[in-house]
C-alpha cells in the first residue's frame, strides 16, 4: 500500500446500534482488482452504472441491511427500501447521514449528486429529490455497489425451521478451515468470521492487530440427520494444532487461538469427549489447549475473506502449504486423517 497513515472515521453501526470510530480503507486500483468483480470495480472505482435490472435486487423485500460491497460499511437499512420502478434498488434514506457521502456531479452535461461510501470511497449511485415520504428523497443505488446481509434473527429462524444446527470452531486462519469442512456431506454452509472478542463487528484489520479478543473462526450450517455434531468433531480435529498455544502454523497471536465454541449442552458434552479421547490418544506428547466455550456473536468476515480458497486457488495454495499445516498434521496422523 502506498500510504500506511490510519484515517479514522465516526460511522453508525446499525447491529450494535450505536456509533463507532473506523478505519478508513485505502487501497489501490490494483487490490481492488483483486478483490471485487469486473462489475463491482466498474461501479465502485470507475463511477460506472449497472445496467437497470441487472439483478434481483431492486426488489428484494427481505429485512436486513445494505452494506457497501468494497468495504462492508452499513449504507441502506430494508426499512427504508422502495420500488422506485427504475430497476435500481432505491431508499429515502441511508441508515445514518454519518454513512453516506454526497458531493456534486457535473458528467454527462446534468448536474447531479452523487453518493460515495465515505469509508472507502466507492461510488455508490446519486440522489434524487423525488423520492417518497418521509424525506423526498430517492437514493438510487446501483446493486454492484451494494452486498445483502440478511437480518440475524431471520437467518436464525431459517436455520431452526429447516431443522439445521451450527457449530462453530477456531483452527487458526479461516481461509483454511473452510475448504475441509465444505467437502463434508450434510454440511450446508461454512462462513468465515471472527468470535470470542469484545467488540461488535470487528474488521479484519482490528482482529488482525490482537486487541479486540476474537479469534478467526468458522460457522458451519449442518443437517445432522446427515453429519452428526461428533462427525465434525472428528474432522475438525485432524486439522488444527491442537497443543499449539496462541497460534496454528505460521500464524501467531491469540485470534489464532483454536477453540470449540458450543451452542448448547449436548455440543459441550461431545466436545468435552472428544477432547478427552484425543489427550489419551498419545499421539500428542504436549497438553491439548483447545478452547471447550459457548458461543457468542458470530461476525461473518468481509466478503473478500469467503471461499477465499477458491477465488484466490494460487495465494491460497502459496499460503496453505507455506504455513506447514498440511505436513504437520500428515506426520501427526498419517492414514487416518485421509479416511
Ligand atoms: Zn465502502
Amino acid at each position: 500500500m502506498a500510504e500506511n497513515k490510519k484515517e479514522m472515521i465516526r460511522v453508525y453501526d446499525a447491529e450494535a446500534k450505536t456509533y463507532k470510530e473506523v478505519e478508513k480503507v485505502k487501497k489501490t486500483a490494483e487490490e481492488w482488482k483483486k478483490e471485487l468483480s469486473a462489475a463491482e470495480y466498474h461501479v465502485a472505482c470507475e463511477k460506472g452504472t449497472d445496467r437497470p435490472f441487472a439483478d434481483d435486487m431492486h426488489k428484494n423485500k427481505r429485512k436486513g441491511q445494505y452494506k457497501c460491497t468494497a468495504c462492508g460499511l452499513d449504507l441502506f437499512s430494508s426499512e427504508a427500501k422502495f420500488d422506485s420502478g427504475t430497476g435500481w434498488p432505491s431508499f429515502w434514506q441511508p441508515i445514518d447521514k454519518a454513512n453516506v457521502g454526497m458531493q456534486v456531479d457535473k458528467s454527462h452535461g446534468m448536474e447531479r449528486t452523487e453518493v460515495y461510501c465515505p469509508r472507502c470511497g466507492a461510488h455508490l449511485g446519486h440522489v434524487f429529490d423525488d423520492g417518497p415520504n418521509p424525506t423526498g428523497q430517492r437514493f438510487c443505488i446501483n446493486s454492484s455497489a451494494l452486498k445483502f446481509k440478511e437480518a440475524q434473527e431471520k437467518r436464525d429462524d431459517i436455520i431452526k425451521e429447516a431443522q439445521f444446527e451450527k457449530a462453530t470452531f477456531a483452527g487458526g486462519c479461516f481461509w483454511c478451515m473452510e475448504p475441509f469442512l465444505e467437502k463434508m456431506k450434510g454440511v450446508i454452509s461454512v462462513t468465515a468470521g471472527y468470535i470470542g472478542g469484545d467488540v461488535a463487528n470487528p474488521t479484519y484489520e482490528e482482529v488482525s492487530s490482537g486487541e479486540t479478543g476474537h479469534a478467526e473462526a468458522v460457522e458451519v450450517v449442518f443437517d445432522p440427520k446427515v453429519v452428526t455434531y461428533a462427525q465434525l468433531l472428528r474432522v475438525m480435529w485432524f486439522n488444527i494444532d491442537p497443543t499449539a498455544v496462541n497460534s496454528q502454523f505460521a500464524d501467531h497471536g491469540t485470534q489464532y487461538r483454536t477453540a470449540i465454541f458450543y451452542h448448547n449442552e449436548e455440543q459441550k458434552k461431545l466436545a468435552e469427549d472428544s477432547k478427552k479421547a484425543l489427550a489419551g490418544s498419545g499421539k500428542f506428547d504436549k497438553p491439548i489447549v483447545t478452547e471447550i466455550v459457548e458461543a457468542t456473536t458470530f461476525y461473518p468476515a468481509e466478503d473478500y475473506h469467503q471461499d477465499y480458497y477458491k477465488k484466490n486457488p494460487v495465494r491460497y495454495n502459496i499460503y496453505h502449504h507455506g504455513s506447514g499445516r498440511e505436513q504437520t498434521l500428515n506426520k501427526i496422523w498419517g492414514k487416518e486423517r485421509k479416511e
